[in-house]
């Protein structure tokens, strides 16, 4: 059941252009999305849509996933710095592609989410390539710095200036910019004068970053 509504999945996020690698395809087809779901969505896991993981925090949808780590491009062995680790389940496509010899940090302000997106990456066995840390993103996170790349799953109202700080040179962030409404899929580059080269991609809908760097809790 879950083998075929996931396989179907994948060969529409292929035809539709999200997925353009054979990397990013195995990975999407290993990691389960029914595991990061809430049990009350269940039948809708596989569907092509975003769905609440409670504390009015979404599992982004597959097509989403799957486009920002095109854009990120991971590499085996790539240092990832992850903020809004939300379900954890772009954060176990992550650690699939970077394992053995990678690592992520991911970081998330509610406590709740970031326990049960540790217990998702166990039931994965991902866990011991990811670091979880509860706490305020907006700001980064300097203990795992310089990163090869940084992903941001929550919107950012600008880019915030630790992607400069704790992206290493050569580096790729890919982040939503913008509104609360909407906001474009940022791709950073960290070149070799340290300057950041920017361009945007499509249009999104993420939760707000909140923070110091982010918007303010309302
Ligand atoms: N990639 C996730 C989507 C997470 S939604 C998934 O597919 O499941 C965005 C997450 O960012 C939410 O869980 C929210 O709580 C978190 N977030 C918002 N602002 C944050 C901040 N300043 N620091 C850390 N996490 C933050």
């Amino acid at each position: 059941m879950r083998g075929s509504l996931q396989k179907r999945l994948v060969e529409k996020l292929k035809n539709e252009g999200y997925i353009r690698s054979e990397r990013i395809e195995r990975a999407m087809l290993e990691i389960d999305r029914s595991i990061f779901v809430p049990e009350k969505y269940l039948h809708k896991a596989y569907d092509d849509i975003p769905l609440p993981v409670g504390y009015g925090q979404t599992i982004s949808a597959p097509s989403i996933v799957a486009y920002m780590t095109e854009l990120l491009q991971p590499a085996e062995g790539s240092r990832v710095l992850e903020v809004g680790t939300g379900s954890g389940y772009q954060t176990a496509i992550i650690a699939y592609l970077v394992k053995e010899q990678g690592h992520v940090w991911s970081i998330e302000r509610v406590r709740e989410l970031s326990d049960m997106a540790r217990e998702k990456l166990k039931e994965v066995n991902l866990l011991q390539y990811v670091t979880l840390i509860v706490g305020d993103g907006s700001i980064g996170y300097k203990e795992g710095q310089p990163y090869d790349r940084i992903i941001i799953t929550a919107a950012c109202p600008k880019i915030p200036s630790f992607v400069k700080e704790q992206l290493k040179e050569g580096g790729i962030a890919v982040l939503p910019v913008g509104g609360k409404y909407e906001q474009r899929l940022a791709i950073v580059h960290k070149q070799r004068d340290h300057e950041l080269n920017i361009k945007y991609d499509i249009s999104v809908l993420f939760v707000p970053l909140v923070g110091v760097e982010g918007f303010e809790v309302n």
